[in-house]
């Protein structure tokens, strides 16, 4: 068997033209879409990350600002910063990449960007409202892997979904959406005995651990659907996964690529994010 291949860079186009269309009429409504995003310092992946995501909202309409501030930058001066954007109207969404210069407490960064502008969804308000159900903002890497699977019309009711590394940011939150579609749901970290025993059982094998090709093909159920979150930089200088392509594609019955899998998804779903930011802005500014 060779697995489907899910085409992210296709979705995630579906999906900004669709942005797009929301942010043009929310333009001739007079509130231009907004995001803001931070980066402090000069890492050359953050660079990399930071200005696709502002040419993705520029092509879409939307407004966004690009503030880049020197990597001795105080913690005090970025709070500040944030605390002006939260109450800048014309900013409906708030990103501040990370990872941060050591000397700034990433916790108190995204405690201080307003809830209603996390469109990272990383904000323990919105990490809070996704696990009780009431999700404001689901953060973007899962929200894009759930469109995907929906897409290939993947039935997550009833499904064993098993997800391979547990961060905040991408782990946890996408055991949180798949469990409240209906998954039954195990998170993986690095002291899980016996890792290939959980993937081997799983109908959705999700991977999201920065460790290059670490699940191969013998560690998958034949017609299992594979979700690659991981960016690496492999020996040759070439982007891969986490997940061993060759091996895995030849037993998986769908697999996401590296390069052109979840990344461009996770760009859109920021867009997604910030477009729905907007149009609760304006739907409360017309109820005052
Ligand atoms: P973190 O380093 O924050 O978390 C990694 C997780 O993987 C941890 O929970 C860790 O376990 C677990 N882990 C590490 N090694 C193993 C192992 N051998 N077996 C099982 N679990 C393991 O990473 P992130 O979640 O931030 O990112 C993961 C990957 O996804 C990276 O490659 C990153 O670049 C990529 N990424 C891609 C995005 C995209 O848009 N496509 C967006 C965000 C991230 P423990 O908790 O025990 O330490």
């Amino acid at each position: 068997m060779t697995g489907r291949v899910i085409d992210g860079v296709k979705l995630a186009a579906t999906i900004r033209e669709d942005v797009a269309a929301r942010a043009a009429v929310l333009t001739t409504k007079g509130v231009k879409p907004g995001l803001a995003v931070i980066l402090v310092g000069q890492d050359p992946a953050s660079q990399v990350y930071v200005r696709n995501k502002v040419a993705a909202c520029e092509k879409a309409g939307l407004h966004s600002v690009l503030e880049q501030y020197p990597a001795d930058m105080t913690q005090e001066a970025l709070l500040s910063r944030i605390e002006t954007l939260n109450s800048d109207h014309r900013i409906h969404g708030i990103l501040v990449q990370l990872p941060l210069p050591k000397h700034i407490d990433s916790h108190r960064v995204i405690e201080t960007i307003s809830a209603q502008k996390d469109v990272d969804g990383f904000h323990v308000s919105n990490a809070g409202l996704l696990m009780t159900g009431t999700p404001l903002f689901r953060p973007c890497t899962p929200y894009g892997v759930m469109k995907m699977l929906e897409s290939e019309d993947v039935v997550l009711r009833g499904a064993v979904a098993v997800i391979v590394g547990a961060s905040n940011i991408v782990g946890k939150p996408m055991a949180m959406l798949l469990q409240a579609a209906g998954a039954t749901v195990t998170i993986c970290n690095s002291k899980t005995r016996d890792l290939a025993w959980h993937t081997r059982h799983a109908d959705i094998v999700v991977v999201a651990t920065g460790k290059p090709g670490m699940v191969t093909g013998d560690m998958i159920k034949p017609g299992a659907i594979v979700i690659d979150v991981g960016i690496n930089r492999g020996a040759d200088g070439k982007l891969c996964g986490d997940v061993d392509y060759a091996s895995v594609k030849e037993v998986a019955g769908a697999i996401t690529p590296v390069p052109g899998g979840v990344g461009p998804m996770t760009i859109a779903m920021l867009l997604v994010n910030t477009i729905e930011a907007a149009e609760r802005a304006q739907l409360l500014s017309r109820s005052r």
